[in-house]
């Protein structure tokens, strides 16, 4: 496994394909916009390294036998899916979003259906992905998952689309391997990723046979543009977001312009039977990992909630536990959703355990759409002043500093400067660029609510509701 000092040297080593604002960034990185997001991973490189939750963030790799990252981990067993919400809620505790489930998100998903495609179509793709997949348990690789598309008028099928680029898709077939065109959006921690593995969006139909593609490219092979967007502040503002300041994601809009992938990356092309199976299998594997990250994303708000009102001094009252439960029962619901979609997880055709795709949805439905009810109920328990809080200038200005603290005072026995911190923390999970970032994540990251429907109602077990409804009604059988 690698140290945090050895992934940030192996960022180092990579081309400069990274944009921001209109500026190329030069690795390494020291941009306060993108350096918070490579806090977050770095730690997962850290943690491994002690002795404490070894058996959680660490497995055993059934392909080496060697004791590997667990992000890079393919899931053999029931308990391994459940180690991975467990693993991400702990990661997510510290910092909001791990970014790193997504890569093993994609090569789980990955195992399962290119197994399924060569049992279909005589292919070898499962072969080349576990040869892959050794590939990246060794390096200790960050993948991003490249999903979605741009899309372009979202009532079209990829071959119907204006430009056939909105969907990226295949251009050219080489004996040594394809030319793929397109762009992903959206994607997570892109700029400081090693790999991304491309996935496609949607189902497809034999017109849109060309779009019907996955692979794994390095994420500075030649002719990938990543165009970024931080969450954090744009310069350094510890003291007014002491959480984003540190702790943020970074998105990319990444353009492939002809971008070249050696056929032992392909792992899906042309099969379009397939390209919905993928998605669908990536989606739940990701939607279960909401149910790690989700949970750990209320903990801290229920902990700014618990402690914002210690610092208004109404911490006893009635309407302030009644809110608190509320929180504990959301973050409670969405994990154990993880844990149920864990233990209702089926061995798949390859070996790798898929996790119940009804209540991954469920957990990761549920969460999305309460998360902006939870960060009303940490702004009602805070009040106004989360976004009136005079700004840090006045704050430490030899004049208004002593007077400000005087007014900004809650309880007696607590100290004013920790109050102000307090606010601050419930400014930026709450109200910042940041907050809103993990409120659209909430709604949209791993499908929107719509698809999270859809996906429940086609696979739920309806009728056995109806026939039970019948027998209740007193039907005949
Ligand atoms: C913070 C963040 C991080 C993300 N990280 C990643 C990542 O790393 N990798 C990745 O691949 N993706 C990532 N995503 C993308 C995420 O999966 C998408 O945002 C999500 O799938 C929705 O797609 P969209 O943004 O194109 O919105 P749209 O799909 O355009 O959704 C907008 C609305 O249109 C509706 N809609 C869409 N299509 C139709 C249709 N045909 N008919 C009727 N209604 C329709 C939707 O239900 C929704 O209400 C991330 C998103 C966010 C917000």
């Amino acid at each position: 496994m690698k140290t945090r000092s050895e992934y940030l040297a192996s960022l180092q080593a990579m081309k400069h394909n990274v944009w921001m604002n209109g500026q190329r960034i030069l690795r390494p990185w020291e941009d306060p916009q993108i350096k918070p997001g490579i806090n977050i991973v770095s730690l997962t490189y850290e943690w491994p390294q002690s002795t404490e939750h070894q058996d959680l963030l660490t497995a055993t790799s059934h392909l080496t036998g060697e004791r590997i990252n667990r992000f890079t981990h393919i899931h053999r067993s029931r308990q391994d899916l459940q180690n991975k919400v467990e693993m991400t809620r702990l990661y997510c505790r510290e910092t909001g979003c791990i970014q790193r489930c997504m890569g093993i998100d994609a090569l789980n998903a990955l195992s399962v259906i290119t197994h399924q495609t060569d049992a279909m179509f005589g292919t070898s793709y499962f072969g080349r992905l576990t040869d892959y997949v050794k590939f990246f348990q060794a390096n200790d690789l960050v993948g991003n998952a490249a999903m979605t598309d741009v899309k372009g008028d979202r009532s079209l099928r990829p071959h119907e689309q204006s430009d056939p680029d909105l969907y990226l898709h295949v251009t050219e077939k080489r004996a040594d391997g394809i030319v793929v065109r397109g762009a992903k959006a959206h994607n997570t921690a892109a700029p400081y990723a090693h790999e991304l593995l491309v996935l496609p969006t949607r189902d497809m139909r034999p017109e849109d046979a060309d779009y019907a593609v996955a692979f794994a490219v390095p994420a500075d092979a030649e002719g990938l543009t990543l165009v970024c967007r931080g969450a954090a502040p744009s310069s350094k503002h510890e003291m007014a977001f002491p959480f984003s300041s540190r702790y943020a994601t970074v998105e990319s809009l990444t353009i492939f312009d002809n971008v070249f992938v050696p056929w032992e990356r392909v792992f899906l092309c042309g099969e379009w039977q397939m390209a919905g199976y993928l998605a669908e299998a990536f989606a739940t594997y990701h939607r279960h990992s909401y149910c790690g990250c989700k949970p750990a994303v209320t903990d801290l708000l229920m902990g700014a909630a618990a402690l914002v009102s210690r610092y208004n001094g109404i911490e006893k009252s009635h309407h302030v536990r009644q809110k608190l439960a509320e929180l504990m029962t959301t973050a409670e619901l969405v994990h154990t959703c993880g844990l149920a979609a864990s233990l209702k997880g089926q061995e798949q055709g390859s070996g790798t355990y898929l996790p119940d795709l009804v209540y991954a949805n469920v957990g990761k439905y549920y969460a999305g759409t309460n998360l902006h009810h939870e960060m009303e109920l940490v702004q009602d328990l805070a009040g106004g002043l989360v976004v009136i809080l005079p700004l840090e200038g006045d704050l430490t200005s030899e004049t208004l500093g002593p007077v400000l603290s005087k007014y900004l005072a809650g309880p007696a026995d607590l100290a004013v400067e920790d109050r102000i911190r307090c606010f601050r923390l419930v400014e930026d999970l709450t109200a910042s660029k940041f907050a809103g970032l993990l409120m659209v994540a909430g709604v949209h990251g791993g499908g929107s609510p719509e698809a999270e429907r859809l996906a429940i109602f086609r696979s739920y077990d309806l009728e056995s509701r109806v026939t039970a409804a019948r027998r209740a009604a007193g039907f005949e059988p």
